[in-house]
């Protein structure tokens, strides 16, 4: 067999044939030619038998590496004249328009973005962090399936932040299909009002339910849009507000303590912190100690505890309607007469949203699903922390916990 029909079979590149292999001192270079002799406009498919130009220098994309080699693809090609796109180099059938990397190569990289860290991925691939993210960013566009706001019917509308400060994306998850469909830059009622701008009025009135916080903007943007929809309140969102109100009860007691000179306490109570608001059932050996030691000294750190305890296990699985609501009653009379100031307030929180994490237990939203996935979010989010683009951090998002079904390369010509 002939070299270049033997990287011809190697590479699987649709539509060229290998005209020269050539090796440098750190890599393969492969140079191909396409097939087709029409032009296709890489944007829109556009194709005519008419070349506006050949392209002066050679293309050049990176493909799967060859054993331990760098591989690389070469290839001269010609410049079509689309009416819609103007003057455009002709789209080839291996890569993406614009990429300097073939599918087979991009589709690794976005597989091994949903599964591992960027080190990894950075040193096993030779590529640096922002190209990751702007081979996913193309990988998504692409791959994102344009039916995916066709059937829903009960969604959540939540934000994560993308960067340590304060930088949010908006995201819209299919509570049926437990997959995040839809993300934005922002957040609040803007970010909601272009989420329903894009669903449209035709889809809107489809829905039943939107779960969200207990924020005004979200609210707002679905009345708006959808005033047939329920408005639920997710209840891992009243979770971490109860959860917030101890820390404030036992900083305060700390700060006391420290004022008061009891370095003492001051210091039981700073490390108490991972004790308290871990639930009881994650604590490790030391933390354990520490949560029985504050047991035994009870006071007002220990109340705000216990009523943050009974606030968590409302939302536990199996509990009717009936249950729930007894439930809710109780704890916002016991958090008003507690006498904690923050739990006074989480009291009048929760009267106000009451309906709302009602409906989300009538309703049957499944808070559990929706807090593993907002809790798989908010992983990749972190990982996605050296992207500088909002939008690669939503690719990343989309790639991992959307309607996307990637696949490692061989798989791909599997099933050609
Ligand atoms: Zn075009």
């Amino acid at each position: 067999m002939r070299v270049s029909s033997a990287f011809s079979r190697l590479l699987r590149l649709k539509g060229v044939w290998v005209r020269r292999v050539r090796f440098e001192p750190d890599r393969v270079v492969v140079e191909v030619a396409l097939r087709r002799r029409r032009l296709v406009c890489p944007e829109c498919g556009f194709s005519t038998p008419h070349r506006h130009d050949v392209r002066p220098v050679l293309s050049v994309w990176r493909h799967l590496d060859l054993g331990v080699w760098r591989l690389e693809i070469r290839a001269q090609l010609r410049r079509v004249s689309c009416p819609a796109h103007g003057v455009r180099t002709e789209g080839v059938p291996f890569a993406r328009a614009g990429s300097g990397f073939t599918r087979d190569f991009e589709a690794l990289v976005a597989w091994l973005a949903t599964k591992t860290d960027k080190s990894t991925i950075c040193r096993l691939v030779r590529v640096n962090w922002r190209t990751v993210g702007r081979i996913i960013e193309r990988v998504t566009q692409d791959e994102l399936d344009p039916d995916r706001l066709d059937e829903l019917f009960e969604i959540g509308i939540d934000e994560v932040s993308w960067r340590k400060q304060h930088r949010y994306l908006t995201l819209v998850c299919d509570h049926q299909q437990g997959r995040v469909v839809w993300g934005t830059d922002g957040a609040g009622e803007k970010a909601a009002d272009e989420f329903f701008g894009e669903l449209g009025g035709k889809r809107s009135p489809q829905l039943r339910a939107i779960s969200m916080d207990m924020g005004p903007g979200y609210a707002k943007s679905a009345r708006k849009h959808a005033p047939q929809a329920t408005i639920c309140i997710d209840s891992y969102h009243a979770v971490a507000l109860a959860t917030k109100a101890l820390d404030e009860v036992r900083r305060a007691y700390w700060n006391q303590s420290r004022a008061l000179g009891d370095q003492q306490a001051a210091r039981r109570f700073k490390d108490a912190r991972w004790a308290l608001l871990k639930n009881p059932e994650n604590l490790t050996v030391k933390q354990a100690a520490t949560y029985r030691k504050l047991k035994r000294a009870g006071g007002e750190v220990w109340r705000a505890y216990t009523l943050k305890e009974a606030f968590r296990a409302i939302f536990a699985p199996g509990l009717t309607l009936q249950d729930v609501t007894v439930l809710i009653d109780r704890f916002i009379s016991r958090a008003t007469r507690s006498r904690l100031h923050p739990f006074i307030r989480l009291a009048q929180t929760i009267t106000k949203h009451r309906d709302g994490i009602l409906a989300a237990i009538r309703l049957g939203i499944t808070q559990g699903r929706t807090e593993a996935l907002n809790n798989k979010v908010r992983l990749i989010t972190r990982r996605a922390y050296g992207f500088h683009s909002p939008k690669a951090t939503l690719a990343l998002v989309l790639l991992t916990c959307g309607p996307i079904n990637l696949t490692p390369p061989h798989e791909l010509h599997l099933h050609p």
